[in-house]
């Protein structure tokens, strides 16, 4: 009996655990809702990353898209909630977790779309957009979203950066998502911009605009705008800085972004 039970607790339990996560990380068990036809004309016509993709990432983008999509709850402050919003706000933040497909920054449930810039309540300065982790909320200016997507190499896009904050708390919040981010290459891109925020608050010459010295969030942040909009320039002149981030969220978007042949 004693032999059984020792069966179980030692062979079945940890095998059982393994087929069940291979099945979750397969994307066997949770299957989002495809996309219609005409959600994907929308997002194949405004959003240029997932334009370069193959048939089969494009379809790992739909299925990012559409979970995101259907989980959040969607609030429109003083706008009404269209379904061309949510799914720029959702192709956004399939844009970041292409390499992390399982995440869906569960914390964040509820999206606010603003028409514009506005006040905001908490710094009382007018703002494109924000996250608020307390309260597990992604906050974006739909005017501001859209000049993120018209203007795709200007390392400004406003989606991309509030989805870097919601991916970096998220990380951290204790749930079912946390510690997606590999631990030690975390720790590499701290220590790293740490030397960065340095160089750019005494002036020294850095890639980032100077706000990306205010702190580590916002740091990042930047960094992933020009990730993804200034990508050769930032693997050229940061390239150490570019590998830790690349491989963190599993995307390479300056091998992606080089035409075919070089
Ligand atoms: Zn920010």
């Amino acid at each position: 009996m004693e032999n059984a039970l020792a069966v179980l607790l030692f062979i079945m339990l940890p095998l059982g655990l393994i087929v069940l996560w291979a099945a979750r990380s397969s994307g066997y068990l949770r299957k989002a809702p495809t996309l219609l036809p005409e959600q994907r004309r929308t997002i194949a016509k405004y959003v240029m990353a997932y334009q370069r993709l193959s048939s089969k990432d494009q379809q790992r983008f739909e299925a990012i898209v559409s979970r995101f999509l259907h989980e959040k709850d969607w609030q429109g402050a003083g706008v009404e909630v269209k379904e061309e919003m949510k799914l720029m706000v959702s192709a956004c933040a399939a844009q970041l977790l292409m390499g992390h497909p399982d995440v869906v920054l569960k914390h964040f449930e509820r999206i606010v779309i603003y028409p514009d810039t506005y006040r905001s309540g908490r710094s009382g300065r007018m703002h494109q957009g924000e996250v608020r982790p307390t309260s597990g909320v992604i906050m974006i200016s739909w005017r501001d979203l859209l000049h993120g997507y018209a203007h795709t190499r200007d390392a400004h896009n406003v989606g991309l950066h509030e989805m870097a904050h919601a991916l970096w708390f998220e990380d951290r919040i204790s749930n079912a998502e946390q510690g997606f981010l590999h631990p030690e290459l975390l720790q590499d891109w701290i220590d790293q911009a740490d030397g960065e925020i340095e160089r750019i608050r005494s002036g020294g010459s850095s890639l980032f605009r100077s706000y990306a010295g205010t702190n580590q969030a916002e740091f990042f942040a930047v960094a992933v705008e020009y990730f993804f909009e200034k990508a050769e320039a930032f693997q050229k002149e940061l390239p150490e800085l570019y590998r830790v981030l690349s491989a963190m969220l599993k995307q390479d978007p300056a091998r992606d972004q080089r035409p075919a042949g070089n």
